[in-house]
């Protein structure tokens, strides 16, 4: 049994024409704008159209199921139609279009799976309103303050909204699931890195999606005239900034694994002059890793050196932790299976992390997770020029298949 490709490329041009601008090419499908609402109806007619029952919940996360023959509980399989702005074609959408190409085929071979399997296109993935909020909806995480307090960029708030759109904000919290209703949830998505690309392979399964911390980290020390202040009698915040940047490298040999990672994607010199001794730098520290011990060890190496630093180039330093997200490990039975069956595909495969979030991290505080990586071209994407050869998309989406029908008949041989 294989995908049907020509069904996956037609719903993958047609969904990209919606929120799509003419000038830039990139799509503009930000949660619950009319777009991303647009996109949802277009995703409920295909669901329809394939013989299923579309559902929305309480959060807009729009699903469709095939029964099982066993009330066991049921397999979900899913990701995201929204976008950031000026999006590819294929985060997240991928996933969606993959598990419904999954379920189409399935229901044309007349499989009936001992457990129900699912899929589910989450709501507000990308973060207009904070990100994930579909899957944490789905987890419990949600609460009537965050749902009455949540807003975009442009202040506008989250319930007005749903509201707008005609649902109740507070209907969020009954889109909640009883865990013990799921056996696992897989998502395929593509990688956004470059290591499958780089390394010619089609599919990557996933065993471990990062977690990270993001620090707000102020400098302070004099602004003073560049030309009458001698080196030796400054307190410069940008040269601590410096000294703080190039020791980045050190602190992750040090403290960190392969795969941890430290970013300095922000920075402000104030007063900002030319002429003038820099007395204040603000900037955003971006650091992680799969572990949560690395995640500790790096934080206190990284206060060590800003306190080392500051001490030196007499300055004083505070820093604010903004966000903390805990890694997760995809379920290693679940990862056994992906790799059992990309070996019966013969997929060229590689075992790999996963350094950006996903809703499978959300769905991994709950339930068993596991995820399929198809590459990205270049490690392209949050861009129109994100692309996936269809050859790969085509393995991922089998691999998928085929791992929805293991996972569904634990006890069968198919
Ligand atoms: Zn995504």
């Amino acid at each position: 049994m294989s995908v049907n490709l020509e069904r996956i490329k037609t719903d993958i041009h047609e969904l990209a024409e919606i929120g799509r601008c003419r000038d830039d090419r990139g799509i503009y499908r930000m949660a619950f704008t009319d777009a991303d609402m647009e996109g949802k109806r277009w995703l409920k007619d295909r669901i329809e159209q394939a013989g299923f029952e579309p559902r929305t919940d309480g959060a807009v996360n729009i699903s469709a199921e095939l029964s099982g023959s066993t009330d066991r509980p049921r397999i979900l399989v899913g990701s995201h139609i929204d976008t950031v702005p000026c999006a590819g074609a294929l985060d997240g959408t991928l996933g969606v279009i993959v598990a419904l190409e999954c379920l189409r085929c399935l229901r044309e071979q007349g499989v009936v799976p001992e457990r129900t399997i699912e899929l589910i296109a989450f709501s507000d993935e990308e973060g207009r309103f904070g990100g994930m909020f579909g899957s944490q909806a789905v987890c419990g995480q949600l609460n009537p303050d965050a749902l009455a307090t949540l807003s975009d960029l442009d202040g506008v708030l989250l319930g007005d909204e749903l509201r707008r759109h005609g649902f109740d904000p507070l209907g969020a919290l009954d889109a909640a699931r009883d865990p013990e209703t799921i056996a696992s949830y897989l998502e395929l998505h593509i990688e956004q890195g470059p290591v499958l690309d780089r390394g010619q392979k089609s599919v990557g399964i996933v065993d471990e999606i990062t977690g990270l911390f993001t620090w707000s980290v102020n400098l302070k020390g004099e602004a003073n005239h560049a030309g009458t202040t001698p080196m030796e009698m400054r307190h410069d915040a940008f040269m601590g900034l410096a000294d703080f940047a190039s020791a980045i490298p050190r602190i992750l040999d040090e403290n960190g694994s392969a795969r941890s990672r430290a970013t300095i994607g922000k920075a402000q010199i104030l007063p900002g002059a030319a002429n003038t001794v820099p007395g204040i730098v603000e900037f955003s520290l971006d650091v992680r890793d799969t572990s949560p011990e690395t995640l500790a060890d790096l934080g206190n190496a990284f206060r060590k050196a800003l306190s080392a630093i500051a001490r030196r180039r007499n300055l004083m330093f505070e820093f604010q932790q903004k966000s903390y997200l805990p890694p997760v490990a995809a379920d290693p039975a679940v990862v056994q299976r992906l790799l059992r069956q990309a070996e019966q595909l013969e997929l060229t495969h590689l075992q790999m992390h996963s350094g950006a979030a996903h809703d499978a991290q959300i769905m991994g505080s709950m339930v068993p997770v596991g995820m399929i990586f198809v590459p990205s071209k270049n490690g392209q994407s949050h861009s129109p020029a994100e692309w996936t050869a269809w050859t790969d998309i085509e393995a991922g989406a089998n691999l998928m298949l085929h791992s929805l029908i293991d996972l569904a008949n634990p006890i069968s041989t198919t």
